[in-house]
């Protein structure tokens, strides 16, 4: 595997690579790589001939009082762990090289940027968007992997490809989750162990609220009420829990055919997220178990 730094250096490769007839396939990640990251670069390795996964830490999508500063880093696990999951290259751009001074462009996708996520984290998709046009600038790859852990990224990046023609299909994997439930994430790391018993609460109320639709509810505030309950009774405070269109975000009386119940809910230190989707009656949980 190789570590490439410099932005130039990954352009030329990647021409190289695609000049050689490689498929490439890219998993952007801000590191503190668990499972969920590395079954995304396993898929990528199944679906693709090369892999480029990146590691960057990007300031534009971090609020001022987040956890930029503090957001867990470990390269040399990180790198160990890519390696051994089949990546071929990791990028590991310098913030400077990325924004570098006088830097001015930033890509806002409208209206899918700027609920539930959005609205809890102003500006934080435009940081994500910028970050991943550049990236996919950078990389060219023939497929972008991404997690459904952030759904409502994958619908914002999708809608950003198609708007702005870029050439890239987009894959998305299903969530991977420790045994109890709880999606993982990096920021799993801020939970103390009574939080982190706490924690598969989440988990548990998105599949109350999937059981409901099961049984036939079919107004999405009742749904809402329902999943916020199971959080509140577990003492986790949420921040908003949306029972949405899955193509345009939006919450409707009646349920659409395409549902997604999203979470964000605060435990201690830590501010995690979780989703899942509901098909005209029909589950999907994306629930894949992490291997031991
Ligand atoms: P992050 O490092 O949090 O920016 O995530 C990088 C990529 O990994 C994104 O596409 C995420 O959606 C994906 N990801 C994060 N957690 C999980 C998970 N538990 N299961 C599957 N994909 C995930």
């Amino acid at each position: 595997m190789e570590i490439i730094g410099s932005p130039e250096r990954m352009r030329a490769l990647s021409r190289e690579l695609r000049a050689k007839g490689e498929r490439l396939g890219f998993v952007p990640t801000m590191g503190a790589l668990h499972e969920g990251h590395l079954s995304l670069i396993h898929r990528a390795r199944r679906a693709t001939s090369r892999v480029v996964v990146s590691i960057f830490v990007n300031p534009a999508q971090f609020g001022p009082q987040e956890d930029f500063r503090s957001y867990p880093s470990n390269p040399e696990r990180d790198a160990e762990r890519a390696r051994l999951a089949g990546a071929d290259v990791l990028y590991n751009p310098a913030a400077r090289d990325v924004y570098p001074p006088g830097y001015r462009t930033y890509v806002a996708v409208e209206g899918l940027g700027t609920t539930l996520e959005g609205a809890s984290r102003p500006g934080h998709f435009r940081g994500v968007a910028t970050v991943v046009a550049k990236l996919l600038g950078r990389v060219a790859p023939h497929v972008l992997f991404l997690g459904q852990k952030d759904a409502q990224q994958a619908v914002l990046l999708r809608k950003m490809i198609r708007d702005l023609e870029m050439d890239v299909e987009i894959e998305v994997c299903p969530t991977v989750r420790e045994d109890d439930g709880l999606a993982m994430s990096s920021r799993n790391a801020y939970l103390t162990p009574a939080e982190r018993r706490r924690a598969p609460a989440i988990y548990a109320g998105l599949r109350a609220g999937v059981a409901a639709v099961e049984r036939g509810e079919r107004s999405s505030a009742a749904i809402a009420a329902l999943v916020r309950a199971r959080l509140v009774r577990a003492r986790l405070q949420p921040e908003y829990v949306a029972v949405v269109d899955l193509t345009d975000l939006l919450p409707h009386d009646r349920l659409p055919p395409a549902v997604l119940i999203a979470v964000a809910a605060r435990l201690g230190r830590a501010r995690l997220i979780d989703n899942v989707i509901v098909r005209s009656g029909r589950v999907r949980r994306g629930a894949v178990r992490a291997r031991a």
